[in-house]
């Protein structure tokens, strides 16, 4: 009776493991992104991710400014994680990153890091911006605390994706060193590596991280939940052809992952923003000088 049940029961509870993480689904035939929507209706949405990002559509706002908390602190501890799709990075021992502001309503928590490419450096960014492809992008995801992560992936609202483009540089990126060594150690599928001081979040990003593009979408992925806050930075991430080129040599069921990017979305009746940086005490200044300026003249 117990082993009957069993046999039962198992099946059923790997089946609901498999697609609960979505482990069906590929880059290529009967698994690519345009057969996603069979199984996972929410990736025939309106509000789907990628897009493509078209710089003379975009309306201008200065929103107040990103609050970057712990992103200077040291990861004590990472787990890097070949899960088939990608190489992702969680945080098993450290302060983690915090940010709020911009066009965020609430605190968000960093939940894990992960990157998309091409198979050559022409292609591999998910998001373009005017037409322009870009050889890896990273998205650093992060659930709004109000939700915890596994509510906050269901609600709208719920997460926010920080997303950095790269470009290519004729000499290595030194603060990516830790994850290049990591690459090496999970070439197979389920594979993970636990990386030891692994360097903080600031130094795998941009400097300038005032500029940047603004949308509402999805996750990339299925389910391609329409839960995400896109914070797309303009600044790209400098990587040498060596340091992309690892990324394409791990592997998949079946071969080598050389391309992991959803093909752009429709942006159908969405805005993007740009967030000038101008700060709102620069703004607020403009505003009273103009103002005394003006009452000077009319005295
Ligand atoms: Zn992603």
């Amino acid at each position: 009776m117990i082993l009957d049940l069993v046999t039962k029961i198992v099946p059923f509870l790997i089946l609901t493991y498999i697609g609960g993480n979505c482990q069906d689904f590929g880059y290529d035939g009967d698994e690519g992104p345009v057969h996603w929507g069979e199984k996972y209706s929410q990736c025939l949405g309106k509000h789907q991710s990628p897009i493509d990002i078209e710089t003379s559509n975009v309306l201008m706002k200065n929103f107040p400014p990103l609050k970057f908390e712990h992103f200077q602190h040291e990861v004590h501890e990472g787990l890097l994680e070949n899960n088939g799709h990608t190489v992702i990075l969680k945080i098993i021992r450290g302060k983690r990153p915090r940010i709020q502001g911009g066009p965020l309503k609430g605190i968000y928590e960093f939940s894990q890091l992960h990157f998309h490419w091409g198979p050559n450096d022409t292609l591999g960014s998910e998001n373009k911006i005017n037409h322009q492809s870009f050889p890896l992008e990273m998205h650093v995801v992060m659930h709004n605390i109000a939700y915890g992560p596994h509510k906050a992936a269901k609600i709208y609202g719920g997460l926010t994706v920080l997303s950095f483009l790269t470009s290519i540089s004729p000499n290595d990126n030194k603060n990516y060193d830790k994850l290049e060594e990591g690459l090496l150690e999970v070439q197979f599928v389920s594979s993970n590596k636990s990386i030891r001081n692994f360097g903080s979040l600031d130094n795998l990003t941009t400097v300038d991280r005032k500029h940047y593009f603004t949308y509402e979408g999805s996750l990339t992925t299925p389910p391609c939940s329409e839960v995400v806050t896109w914070i797309e930075f303009v600044n790209t991430v400098p990587l040498s052809k060596e340091q992309i080129k690892a990324f394409r040599s791990i592997s998949t069921t079946g071969g080598r992952l050389t391309h992991n990017f959803r093909p752009v979305q429709p942006i159908n009746d969405r805005f993007v923003y740009y967030n000038s940086g101008i700060s709102h005490s620069k703004t607020t200044i403009t505003v009273l000088y103009v103002i005394l300026v003006f009452l000077l003249i009319n005295t």
